[in-house]
C-alpha cells in the first residue's frame, strides 16, 4: 500500500503522484499584458517616490511602471536591470509588503498598494523571455577580478564588473551557481528552474567564467587569489546553522531546515521524505518555507514554534498568513527545552516564554508530538580560512571586498545581497581605474 499523510515516520510519496505539480506550482503567476496595464494605471508616479527609497537597490519604480503603462515593458525591464540585474528573482522573492509596497502612497491612503513586485515580474519576464540581454560590455580594461560565491551578491558583483570591461572568474563550491536562489528559496516562488535560467541569462553579458566545485580554503587560498587577481570579492553567504542547544538534538529525525529545503529544490518532490507530525523551530523565512513545504509534501500536521511574539517574528505578516493558510499552525512565545525520543525523535518539550528582567524567561512546559523536527533558528558564517569566531566579514580590506549575507550589515534578503554585490563592484572598479 502506498503512503498517505497518516503513515507514521519520515517517508516519501505521501500524496498521489498528480498532487505535487499542483502543490509546488507558481504561488503568484505572472500578469498578462492587460492586467499589467491596469495595475500600472494605479500608480501616481510620485515625485520623490517613497517606494524607490524603500528599495535596497533603488530601482526607479515610478519610471518602470510608467514604461509598462505606456506599453513598453522591455524598456521597463531595462530600467529595473540597470539597478538590479537579478530583478527577475527579486520580483519573485522580495518581501515587497515590508519594502516598496509597504510605503506606497496607495497603501498608506487606501490599504492597497500598487502591485510593484508583480509589475516588476511582468517586465523582467517579458524581456528575459525573449532571451535578450539588455547591456553590452565596456572595452576591456585588462584587469582580472576573482569573485568567491555564486549567490546573488557574487553574481551581481560579477555582472557589474564584467559590464565595466573587467575579466571575472567566479569560484563556487557547489555543483551549480545561484547560491540560495538555487538551493534555498522556496520551490513555489521559483518554479520551472528559474534560478538556473536567470544565471544563464545574466552570463550573456560575457567576460565571466564560472568555476563550480571549487572551494576557497580547500581548493584555492585567499593568498593565491590575491596574487593572481587585481581584486577579490567574497560573497560566501552563511553556511553554518545555529544549534538548538536542547538535549536530544542529535536524534534521528532532527534536521536543519536549510538542508531539507535544498534537497527539495534539487529532487523530484515525491522522493523527498517528510514526517507525519512535523515541528519547525524558528520564526524567519526559512522556518516558514520548511513548514509550508512539509505541508505541501503531505505531512499530516505541521507546527511552527517561535520563541517570541508575532510582532518580533522576522517572517513578514504576509509570510505568516501564507503559512497558516497552507495549514501550518504557529505557536508564538515558546522555546524548545528538550527533544524527546530514544533512537528517533518522538516529540519536543517546549516552555512558554515571557520577558523578564534578564531577558526571555521560561515558564510552564508542554509537549508536541513529532517524528520530524526542523531547526530554523538562523545561520552563521563558517568560513574558517577567511573569518574568525563567526564574526561577519568587513566590507573592504586592502584588495579584498565582501558583501551579501557574509558581510557585516548583511540582512538575509536577496535584494540586499544584490545591492551589496553591485556596490562592491563599483568600489572595485573605482579602485582599479584610479
Ligand atoms: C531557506 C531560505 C529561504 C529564503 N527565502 C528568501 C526569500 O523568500 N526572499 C528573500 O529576499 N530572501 C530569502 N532568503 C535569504 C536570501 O536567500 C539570502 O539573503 C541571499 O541568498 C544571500 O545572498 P549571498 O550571495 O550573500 O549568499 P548565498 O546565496 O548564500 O550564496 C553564497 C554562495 O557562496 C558559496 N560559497 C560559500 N562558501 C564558499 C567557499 N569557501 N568557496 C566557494 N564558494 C563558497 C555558496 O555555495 C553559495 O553559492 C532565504 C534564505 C533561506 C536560507
Ligand atoms: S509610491 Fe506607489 S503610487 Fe507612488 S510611485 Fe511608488 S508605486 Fe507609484
Amino acid at each position: 500500500m502506498s503512503n498517505s499523510p497518516l503513515t507514521p515516520g519520515v517517508v516519501a510519496a505521501r500524496l498521489p503522484a498528480g498532487a505535487y505539480a499542483d502543490n509546488f506550482s507558481d504561488v503568484q503567476p505572472v500578469f498578462d499584458r492587460h492586467e499589467a496595464r491596469v495595475a500600472a494605471d494605479r500608480c501616481y508616479f510620485c515625485h520623490d517616490a517613497p517606494c524607490m527609497t524603500a528599495c535596497p537597490t533603488s530601482i526607479d519604480i515610478p519610471l518602470f511602471i510608467r514604461q509598462i503603462a505606456t506599453g513598453t515593458p522591455d524598456a521597463a525591464a531595462k530600467t529595473i536591470f540597470a539597478q538590479n540585474i537579478l530583478g527577475g528573482m527579486c520580483a519573485r522573492v522580495c518581501p515587497t509588503e515590508q519594502l516598496c509596497e509597504e510605503v506606497c502612497v496607495r497603501e498608506v491612503a487606501e490599504g492597497k498598494p500598487v502591485e510593484i513586485g508583480r509589475l516588476q515580474r511582468f517586465a523582467t519576464d517579458t524581456l528575459m523571455g525573449k532571451g535578450v540581454h539588455p547591456f553590452t560590455r565596456a572595452a576591456a580594461t585588462g584587469k582580472k577580478v576573482a569573485v568567491v560565491g555564486a549567490g546573488p551578491a557574487g553574481l551581481a558583483c560579477a555582472h557589474r564588473l564584467a559590464l565595466k570591461g573587467h575579466e571575472v572568474t567566479v569560484f563556487e563550491r557547489r555543483a551549480k551557481p545561484g547560491g540560495l536562489n538555487e538551493y534555498g528559496i522556496a520551490t513555489y516562488k521559483t518554479p520551472e528552474n528559474f534560478a538556473a535560467r536567470e544565471v544563464e541569462w545574466l552570463l550573456k553579458i560575457g567576460g565571466i567564467t564560472v568555476k563550480t566545485g571549487v572551494e576557497l580554503g580547500r581548493d584555492v587560498t585567499l593568498d593565491q587569489l590575491q596574487a593572481e587577481y587585481d581584486a577579490v570579492f567574497l560573497g560566501v553567504g552563511l553556511a553554518g546553522v545555529n544549534a538548538l542547544r536542547a538535549s536530544g538534538e542529535d536524534l534521528a529525525g532532527v534536521r536543519n531546515a536549510v538542508d531539507f529545503i535544498a534537497e527539495l529544490r534539487q529532487s523530484d518532490k515525491p522522493a523527498v521524505a517528510v514526517g507525519r507530525d512535523v515541528v519547525v523551530i524558528g520564526g524567519g523565512m526559512t522556518a516558514v518555507d520548511a513548514a509550508v513545504q512539509s505541508k505541501l509534501l503531505g505531512a499530516n500536521s505541521v507546527t511552527m514554534v517561535y520563541r517570541r511574539g508575532k510582532d518580533k517574528m522576522s517572517a513578514s505578516e504576509y509570510e505568516q498568513d501564507h503559512a497558516t493558510q497552507s495549514g501550518v499552525r504557529i505557536i508564538y512565545g515558546a522555546a524548545p527545552v528538550k527533544v524527546l525520543g530514544t533512537s528517533a525523535v518522538e516529540g519536543v518539550e517546549f516552555a512558554y516564554t515571557h520577558d523578564g528582567p534578564n531577558g526571555l524567561e521560561m515558564g510552564e512546559t508542554f509537549t508536541l508530538k513529532a517524528d520530524q523536527v526542523f531547526k530554523a533558528i538562523g545561520q552563521t558564517l563558517t568560513a574558517a580560512p577567511i573569518a574568525k569566531d563567526g564574526a561577519k566579514l568587513v566590507k573592504q580590506q586592502g584588495k579584498i571586498w565582501a558583501g551579501g549575507d557574509c558581510a557585516a550589515g548583511g540582512e538575509d534578503l536577496t535584494v540586499t545581497a544584490v545591492a551589496e554585490g553591485r556596490d562592491a563592484a563599483e568600489a572595485i572598479h573605482a579602485s582599479l581605474m584610479a
